[in-house]
């Protein structure tokens, strides 16, 4: 496809505006030197342009889009036009306080509900991801013991099942990590924990349902155990989609979470944002939370605050569309959908795993994960070359060699918002590309067959990518 320069020609373009009759005199120093290079092209052909490009972009209005450990599920569109008033649009976070009453409410409300839904006391919605709220959450365990004067607590816990971003928000925030193995069932190895907690624990950071889609059966154990050490328990509740309404992070011995509204409550995950981690803590924690909070007595920050993470209130609209889902789906429908996650992902697992290797065959939350050792060992066909197979069928590829407890992984998480039809369609597809692989593996590598463009090079793209358009003069 060519690009829009490409399709420029000189006199092309669209002159909406007569040329100016007013003679202007502007100084010399702010004009070009040269004439912008702008495209020349009709609206019509613009217009045929970027419709060919939207049509190349795959995402979930698309079709299936079965990525884990991201939440890929549908939005619904009544948040984003909730969101899109412009009482909420227009505001300004310096506006007189009693003019922002409408807004307030909606941050207090959703304060409310997630810490309902969390089992947390108080909530910041300053972090803008996911990440950023870990960030904030290990900042307030670091708060909390420079103030109890553990300034020896310097170890924060990490399950090598955790998510990339848990080691990466420790260090961060100042701490070292101590990585942990997982048994052979995919769970805290409870043996290796009890090693490695000491006097210097300052907390443990667990991702549960964890990155293999597993719910760890002993979490009250192991919250426990490094409670009984003197350290704090951070979940990393980006994975709430899958226990939201069942299980409370609160009630099973955590004491800071973070979520990630763009995944869970309907703000769409990829692209780059805008999105919300919003941090939520135990009533012991709440003096370090940073912004401004309302009290019964107007406004204040906290008076062992950690600061500000973000500027103001974080992304706004964001809450506003996680309130508008909340109110959408009611009491009743956030563990329906969680349940439903769960169910549309162990029955996916079922279809498939007579013929596919299953990384940790029992009951899987809202994703599970293949590996395809087997078949790479007998065969030569890799799960990157099953990826590449399911662009021929016009369907997006799970996440592929993650996590990287698994070999030759495919972590497929169909979330709640797939119907049946949908996902009897997608294991068909699974279970088609699993036959040409066994039947003619050589092929495989050729695919895809069928998209603009063949295998790219990754490396080259990531390290040096090409993202200006040369003129030629
Ligand atoms: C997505 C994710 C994160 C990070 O969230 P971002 O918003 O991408 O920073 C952290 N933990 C888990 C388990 C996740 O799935």
């Amino acid at each position: 496809m060519k690009l829009i320069f490409e399709k420029s020609y000189e006199g092309r373009g669209n002159q909406i505006f007569p040329e100016s009759d007013v003679e202007v005199v502007l100084p010399e120093s702010p004009l070009r030197a040269k004439k912008s290079h702008l495209p020349e092209i009709s609206e019509n052909e613009i217009g045929r342009h970027y419709t060919a490009l939207a049509k190349r972009a795959y995402g979930v209005s698309s079709g299936f889009y079965p990525l884990g450990s991201c939440t890929m599920k549908h939005n619904p569109k009544v948040s984003e036009k909730v969101a899109s008033n412009p009482k909420f649009v227009n505001i300004h976070p310096l506006q007189p306080i009693e003019t922002t009453e409408g807004c307030r409410e909606v941050l207090k409300r959703t304060e409310e509900y997630l810490c309902e839904i969390t089992g947390m006391d108080a909530m910041t919605f300053q972090p803008a991801a996911g990440a950023h709220g870990e960030f904030t959450g290990m900042l307030l365990i670091k708060a909390y013991h420079e103030k109890k004067g553990h300034h020896n607590r310097t170890e924060i816990i990490v399950p090598d099942s955790a998510h990339g971003t848990n080691p990466a928000s420790s260090v961060m925030a100042g701490f070292e990590i101590v990585n942990i193995k997982s048994d052979e069932n995919g769970m805290v190895d409870l043996k290796e924990l009890k090693e490695h907690l000491s006097e210097k624990t300052a907390g443990l950071m667990l991702t549960n349902p964890n990155t293999v889609g597993l719910f760890d059966n002993n979490i009250l154990k192991i919250t426990e155990m490094v409670h009984d050490v003197g350290g704090l328990c951070y979940y990393d509740g980006a994975n709430l989609n899958a226990v939201m309404g069942v299980v409370r992070p609160g009630d099973v011995g955590f004491d800071v979470t973070h979520l990630n509204i763009h995944k869970t409550f309907s703000t769409p995950h990829g692209g780059g944002g805008p999105g919300s981690g919003p941090c939520g803590c135990k009533e012991f924690l709440k003096p370090f939370l940073p912004g401004i909070r309302e009290t019964d007595h107007g406004y204040t920050t906290e008076i062992d605050t950690i600061g500000n993470v973000t500027g103001y209130y974080g992304n706004f609209l964001v809450v506003v569309k996680a309130l508008a889902y909340l109110l959408t789906i009611g009491s009743e429908g956030v563990p329906m959908a969680a349940k439903n996650a769960v169910l549309n992902a162990n029955y996916m697992m079922y279809k498939l795993k007579d013929i596919y290797d299953v990384a940790y065959d029992r009951t899987c939350m809202h994703e599970f994960v293949l590996t395809l050792e087997k078949l790479k060992e007998e065969t030569g066909v890799s799960a990157l070359d099953m990826s590449k197979m399911l662009l021929d069928y016009g369907m997006h590829p799970p996440t592929m060699y993650f996590p990287n407890i698994v070999h030759e992984a495919l972590m497929i998480e169909p979330t709640e918002t797939e119907s049946k039809e949908v996902l009897d369609d997608a294991i068909l597809i699974f279970r088609k590309i699993y036959e040409d692989a066994v039947a003619n593996p050589d092929k495989t590598h050729e695919a895809p067959n069928s998209t603009p463009v063949g295998r790219l090079d990754e490396v080259q793209a990531a390290r040096k990518p090409v993202l200006r358009y040369e003129f030629k003069s």
